[in-house]
């Protein structure tokens, strides 16, 4: 029997570019929220793409690597599986005619935090996500078997027989009379991305808002580690919904984290001082702000070419007044990605029969408790690929059902916020579940959530986040419990591994 329509794709970030691309013949219809692809976290991305290609390198580095960032908190099989699959994805990145940036010997390959060899592939110098984007949605809008609906929204799933018979999408904003379009399908895959928008300081953009999440687990589809959030130390504290990230690998060229008093806020922290791991870092940041201080990050008398070497972190500070060759940089922790997600099996499978999950949305556990710089993008080509290429050919068992008999349901994800609810939910989701948490304050945030639920998804996914992070009391990777039994002041603790070997970028 047929497949029941086309493979419905939702969000147009790197994953669900990848699938789209890989799952040819089979007709896809790629539904997102921007134009094309402007509006998603993949085209900020900075720093690149690992992959161990370089002649001391290996992919048993790669994978040890990994898992230290992780705290050993992850799944084997998918690391492998990354790690493995590095260099193919590269290589196919460059055959869809991603420039990445080589020299007469070969690809540049640039050392980040966490891993033990220069393995960064990267395009345009700290452009990277906005080259691999430019290069798959040419590739996708191309391609005979995507039709690529831009400027709308997933709000519902229909199930039948207790598996994925279709989705709903509205135009964005849904305030055009239009009741939204029902497209029978058998086959939904989520590529929505993270959750950072519902943080009060996030280097994500506001469509990382975690709306694929929130229907999903609506449609009763298994969490994984939802806790489990990494903040980068050092986003450009400015007010702004989304915060310019201002990359480690300033720190790496001989940048110093400063506290109010200009006195270096590392020293005495970590061994490693303003190079020290990532989760250690940002807790300094958050306790010197909590104690009333601004941090400011002084890269003055670097001797770098600015234009040539961060002519990202140079155009953002410029377009917020600041110049950084002679002012030290305000600079914030900030949410940056979900290590949690949805559960998924190696295929991009959840618990629910025919819905999928690839990239930010999904955990596969690739990440465990921190992610590997870089690590993301890669997990967007490798995973979504291989997801393409199994829907290309293969039929779930049972989803002839999907057209058959059995009782139908709609599950809606139901209205958002408004905006001053949505304010307040992500002031209590910084506070509460930001780089430092305790049992007071999110066991407040989740009773402020629950009565929040009655008025908007964000606050019943939220609500989940806190609960998840309540019910984990150890600390671990980029959890950190203040009571966890071995109490221990915000920047102290070994942190997870990551970027305990070199600077990070990503
Ligand atoms: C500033 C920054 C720098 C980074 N640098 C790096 C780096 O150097 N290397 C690296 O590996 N990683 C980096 N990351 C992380 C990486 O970019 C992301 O984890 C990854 O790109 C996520 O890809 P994705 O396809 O899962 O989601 P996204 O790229 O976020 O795409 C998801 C899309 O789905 C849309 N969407 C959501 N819900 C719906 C819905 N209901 N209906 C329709 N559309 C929907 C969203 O609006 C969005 O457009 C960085 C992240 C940020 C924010």
């Amino acid at each position: 029997m047929a497949s029941v329509g086309p493979v419905v794709v939702v969000g147009a970030g790197v994953a669900g570019l990848c699938v789209a691309l890989a799952a040819a013949p089979r007709p896809v219809l790629l539904l997102g929220r921007g134009a094309h692809a402007e509006d998603t976290a993949s085209t900020l991305a900075q720093g690149g793409i690992a992959a161990a290609l370089g002649k001391d390198d290996s992919v048993e580095a790669h994978i040890r690597d990994t898992l230290a960032a992780g705290a050993s908190c992850n799944e084997q099989e998918p690391v492998r599986i990354l790690a493995a699959g590095a260099a193919d994805a590269v290589a196919w990145l460059e055959a869809q005619g991603v420039a990445l940036d080589r020299d007469a010997d070969g690809l540049l390959l640039g050392r980040e935090g966490g891993h033990s060899a220069a393995r960064i592939a990267h395009a345009g110098g700290d452009a990277t996500g906005a080259g691999v984007m430019a290069a798959l949605s040419a590739a996708a809008l191309r391609a005979p078997h995507i039709h690529w609906r831009g400027g709308v929204e997933v709000d519902a799933l229909r199930l039948r027989a207790g598996r994925v018979a279709g989705v709903r999408w509205r135009h964005c904003g849904g305030h055009d009379g239009h009741d939204g379009e029902w497209v029978d399908t058998d086959t939904v895959v989520l590529a929505t991305g993270g959750i950072g928008a519902l943080f009060e300081r996030t280097t994500n953009p506001a469509g990382a808002d975690g709306a694929g999440l929130a229907l999903a687990l609506a449609a009763g589809a298994q969490p994984r580690d939802l806790e489990f959030v990494q903040f980068h130390p050092t986003a450009l504290d400015v007010r702004a919904s989304s915060l310019p990230l201002i990359t480690e690998a300033l720190r790496g060229a001989g940048a110093r984290l400063l506290d109010a008093a200009g006195r270096p806020l590392m020293d005495g922290v970590h061994p490693l001082g303003d190079l020290a791991p990532r989760d250690v870092v940002a807790r300094q940041v958050w306790q010197a702000h909590c104690d009333g201080g601004l941090v400011r990050l002084d890269a003055r008398r670097l001797g770098i070419c600015w234009p040539c070497e961060f002519p990202t972190v140079l155009a953002v500070c410029i377009a917020h007044g600041i110049d950084p060759r002679v002012s030290p940089i305000p600079v914030t922790p900030a949410a940056h990605f979900h290590m949690g997600g949805l559960a998924v099996d190696e295929l991009g499978r959840t618990s629910l029969p025919g819905l999928h999950a690839v990239g930010e949305v999904a955990c596969s556990g690739v990440h465990g408790a921190n992610r590997l710089a870089s690590n993301s993008l890669l997990e967007g080509v490798v995973f979504g690929r291989r997801l393409g290429a199994h829907l290309a050919s293969f039929r779930e068992a049972g989803a002839d059902q999907g057209a058959g008999d059995g009782e139908t349901v709609q599950i809606e994800r139901g209205p958002g916020l408004g905006a001053d609810a949505l304010r307040e939910l992500r002031a209590l989701m910084w506070h509460a579940a930001g780089p430092v948490r305790s049992t007071g304050r999110l066991q407040e945030a989740i009773a402020r959530t629950g009565v929040l639920g009655a008025a908007g998804w964000q606050a019943r996914l939220a609500n989940a986040i806190l609960v998840a992070a309540l019910d984990r009391p150890a600390s671990l990777g980029a959890h950190w419990r203040t009571d966890d039994g071995a109490f221990r002041t915000a920047g102290q603790g070994a942190g997870s591994d990551i970027g305990s070997r070199a600077h990070q970028a990503a």
